[in-house]
């Protein structure tokens, strides 16, 4: 998810909004002062209910900023570094670059959150019930306090489901890998969980909206819309982990590539070597060393009255955007830096510099697939 205005830097981790955000804070503020306060509350000023809804709302999304910086907070306490922070549509989400090492530190990592939130909940419950206790007339301040204090509330209970992407999945895979010892396999039990919950929370969704109830149960059914798409990659994630493990980049590149100089023109490009060419991306290189990588894609925007004039090298890939990776590198931990890369390849380089293979995406489908089909003969 990207940020669409940054925020600033907290515990050095940068936090950011997303523009969809705006769409929920007009939803509650809304949803608050055009209708339940004052309903509940009647006889104040107009302006009084959109402050109010307004400031109920910013105070919400800073308890929604809370519980992410506490992931991010416990996720560097156990290693793992923190990209990014980014309140969106569906919540916040604290970008964790790789996962924990054991179930203690995914159950904290995961726990944190939930249990923020039902502090805060806790919290601005007390000091609502503070004033009633206090007898004063129960106004818009309790009012706000008491709906911060529910939807607080609500956020940790919701968030602890049992099911991936949630909290309460991370919890689930940290209780499975504890039991079973096997992280893959706990990882695809919390997708499937997560898969189940996403359809519970659609047939309860459109059966609330076709029964008469209002707007807000479409948005229950599009929540567990987001889940299911979520829980999918999820699991297609944990069992592409499970078919490369231990597979080295050697095994499965594509060695010694076709490869071509950089300072061939786009033009004699598609005239003498494309008819010849069977791949869709093709390295450059320099005295057998790769600077620049480039796509038959990158090469067909090129405008046709252009190409004569306009080399490879002016149109591929390279320098930090080029991905590069070690014949003995272990695949799994070159997948982030292909799927964070602009082109979707690796060029494979020895100790000394030259180029010796790439590993493209279907030689990615290739290496799961030979798993799959060595495990269904290996009886597994
Ligand atoms: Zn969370």
């Amino acid at each position: 998810m990207r940020a669409s205005f940054r925020l600033g830097k907290v515990a050095g981790v940068p936090v950011g909004v997303n523009w969809s955000v705006l769409v929920i804070f007009a939803l509650l503020v809304w949803g608050l002062a055009g209708n339940q306060f004052p309903r509940v509350y009647p006889d104040r000023p107009g302006w009084a209910y959109v402050l109010a809804g307004i400031a109920a709302a910013v105070v919400f999304f800073l308890g929604l900023l809370a519980h992410e910086i506490s992931h991010a907070i416990v996720a560097k306490r156990n290693g793992i570094e923190v990209d990014s922070i980014t309140l969106w549509l569906f919540g916040g989400v604290a970008q964790l670059r790789g996962e924990a090492r054991t179930p203690g530190a995914e159950l904290r990592i995961a726990g944190i959150g939930p249990l923020v939130s039902l502090v805060i909940g806790l919290a601005f419950g007390a000091v609502a019930g503070l004033i009633a206790l206090s007898g004063d007339e129960r106004g818009l301040l309790f009012g706000s306090l008491a709906w911060l204090a529910g939807i607080n509330l609500v956020l940790a209970v919701f968030n602890v489901l049992p099911a991936a992407p949630l909290d309460g999945g991370r919890l689930l895979r940290a209780a499975l890998w504890k039991w079973r010892g096997d992280r893959a396999w706990a990882a695809i039990a919390s997708a499937r969980a997560g898969r189940v919950l996403g359809a519970v929370l659609i047939g309860i969704g459109l059966w609330q909206f076709f029964t008469g109830a209002t707007v807000g149960a479409l948005w229950l059914a599009l929540i567990g819309w987001f889940l299911i798409g979520a829980a999918v990659a999820e699991e297609r994630q944990a069992q592409v982990g499970v078919a490369l493990h231990g597979v080295r980049v050697d095994e499965v590149m594509t060695p010694n590539p076709q490869t071509v100089t950089p300072d061939v023109n786009v033009g004699d490009f598609v005239d003498h070597y494309l008819w010849a060419y069977r791949h869709t991306a093709l390295p450059l290189v320099v005295d057998g060393r790769p600077t620049g990588l480039v796509t038959l894609d990158r090469v067909r925007r090129v405008p046709a009255d252009e190409r004569a004039g306009t080399t490879l090298g002016e149109v591929s890939c390279r320098g930090e955007e080029l991905v590069l990776a070690r014949p003995e590198e272990p695949l799994l931990e070159v997948l982030p830096r292909l799927s964070a890369g602009t082109d979707g390849r690796a060029l494979v380089v020895a100790a000394d510099g030259q180029l010796v293979g790439i590993v493209s995406p279907s030689d990615i489908s290739r290496a799961v697939q030979r798993s799959a089909l060595n495990d269904r003969m290996s009886g597994r």
